[in-house]
């Protein structure tokens, strides 16, 4: 839209960003009925033993099927939820989903499908004062344990946290919940500060497992991921490798010691049940 300001001034119009406001500005007004509305749904993406290759788990990836703009990934939604608090009880419904979710795998399978859910977490969730007690009735309703559940809370939501950020992490990691550092050496990665964080696994960001697509590697790449797996096992923290899109990239960061990857060389994200055919696979050879 052009606008005069007074009688000479004109601002040019830059319809592309017109268009991107208005639809920012209509999701934002659908945000709060669509989950009464029953709009977001849950895809499960596997994490794979990169030992052995079997399904350890899945992260739950939250999307919404738009009643006129199809299906919205989650950057297209979820820092708008954030920003007007809908992450709140759109976490807690995501959470509440997944824990659900692992139960039924759990009874389907028993031990051999996949055990643990990864859940995400906004910065704002972290903040919110009803976090912990959330998470333990909605774990109890399930009847799922907590050391079935990873929550994944980005490495930049906690620079710089301060005690009182971190003590409903603590008192989650208590419980037996684990916790990962997600997109780790994407933001300034201060290595000392790891130990005071009631983490137990580090992800690490997909930018890294792309710098091993190349062969050779770049040598410098290699080193700091052997360096950054190193230092998490000296730690007690087990590492994740996310982004894996090639047999290339897994062997390497096999041979790197990483712990578990997820990635679409294993499988998309997709809904339970491919899941539930993955795992199966698995469990039978
Ligand atoms: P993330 O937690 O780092 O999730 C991994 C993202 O990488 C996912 O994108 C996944 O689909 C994508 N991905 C997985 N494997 C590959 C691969 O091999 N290659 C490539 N290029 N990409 C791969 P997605 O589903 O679009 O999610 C984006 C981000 O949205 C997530 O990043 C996470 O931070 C956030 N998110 C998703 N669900 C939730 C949620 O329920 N709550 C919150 N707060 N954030 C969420
Ligand atoms: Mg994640
Ligand atoms: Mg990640
Ligand atoms: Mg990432």
């Amino acid at each position: 839209r052009a606008k005069s300001a007074g009688g000479n001034r004109f601002e040019l119009a830059d319809p592309e960003a017109d268009a991107r406001a208005i639809t920012r500005h209509g999701l934002t007004t659908a945000l709060p009925t669509a989950l009464d509305r029953g709009e977001f749904f849950i895809e499960y993406q596997p994490l794979v033993h990169l030992g052995d290759g079997s399904v350890r788990g899945a992260e739950a990836l939250v999307r919404w099927l738009h009643p006129q703009h199809g299906i919205l990934g989650p950057d297209r939604f979820i820092p708008l939820a954030e920003h007007t608090g809908l992450i709140v009880p759109l976490g807690r419904w995501v959470l509440e989903q997944s824990v659900r979710q692992a139960r039924a795998w759990r009874e389907r399978y028993h031990d051999d499908g996949p055990l643990r859910i990864n859940v995400n977490l906004s910065p704002c969730q972290l903040t919110h004062p009803g976090l912990v007690q959330d998470t333990v009735e909605i774990l109890e309703r399930a009847g799922v344990q907590p050391d079935a559940l990873c929550l994944e809370v980005t490495e930049s939501a906690l620079i710089g946290a301060d005690d009182a950020l971190l003590k409903p992490l603590r008192r989650l990691a208590e419980m037996g919940v684990d916790i990962a550092l997600d997109d780790f050496g994407t933001g300034y990665s201060n290595l000392a500060n790891l130990r005071r964080l009631p983490v137990s696994v580090l992800k690490l960001d997909r930018s890294f497992t792309q710098s091993m697509q190349r062969f050779p590697a770049d040598p410098v790449d290699l080193k700091i991921v052997e360096g950054i797996v190193s230092l998490a096992h000296s730690l007690d923290l087990a590492v994740t490798v996310e982004g894996v899109e090639t047999g290339a990239q897994a062997e390497q960061l096999r041979i790197l010691g990483c712990d578990t990857a997820q990635g679409w060389y294993y499988a998309r994200p997709g809904p339970p049940d491919r899941l539930h055919e993955l795992a199966l696979v698995d469990a039978t050879g």
